[in-house]
């Protein structure tokens, strides 16, 4: 129907999430007929985006840097660490703005299925950084999903054999929810009623 670089196109913006082969179509059409200019930018956008955008080598979030803002800031609480699945995550408990402290990424959670285990992770940076950074509290925010909960217990066991007292986010977050998803308020008071998992010695 279309030419093939257009139909390639078509194909290309399909690896979008929640992106069916109607809106890309449609997405296709609008950035080729109404705004060339935007096509370009987006092209070049994703071009750089794609080569230089890694993982910051202290809390593997997403990040053109070697450390990112988070990591290089001298304003953040380094007693609190705070464990997360995903670089949104980081993000939606910034916009909370009531935590401080400082981060961890996994990329994931724990999915014997799927072949995902503690070194996919990071476990072992994140092990790392409980020696030698001074972190008194390890606050585990992975999602309350069956998942996301053995990833909890599987990281508090490493905290916990260090001595450090480990939390979870509690109330507010629902069941089989993803933290992404919620708003701040929400996420606020989960992480202002969050509960001991193991009390650090
Ligand atoms: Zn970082």
């Amino acid at each position: 129907m279309f030419s093939p670089l257009i139909e390639e196109l078509i194909r290309a913006l399909r690896c979008l999430p929640g992106v069916g082969p109607k809106s890309a179509q449609r997405m296709a059409m609008y950035l080729l007929e109404r705004d060339r200019d935007a096509a370009g930018l987006l092209a070049r956008t994703l071009e750089q985006a794609v080569e230089k955008v890694g993982r910051c080598t202290q809390c593997r979030t997403l990040t053109e840097q070697e450390r990112c803002a988070l990591c290089a800031s001298t304003r953040r609480d380094d007693s609190s660490l705070c464990v997360v699945e995903t670089p949104a995550d980081v993000l939606a408990i910034e916009q909370a703005g009531n935590y401080h402290g400082r981060y961890f990424v996994l990329h994931g959670h724990l999915s014997p299925i799927d072949g995902v285990g503690p070194a996919d992770l990071g476990i072992d940076l994140l092990e790392q950084r409980l020696d030698r950074e001074p972190v008194q509290e390890l606050i585990v925010a992975t999602n309350p999903t069956v998942e996301g909960e053995a990833t909890a217990q599987f990281i508090a066991e490493r905290a916990r054999d260090r001595g450090i007292a480990v939390t979870r986010i509690a109330h507010g977050v629902p069941i089989g929810g993803e933290l992404e998803y919620i708003d701040g308020g929400t996420l606020a008071h989960a992480f202002n009623s969050r509960t001991a998992f193991f009390s650090g010695n």
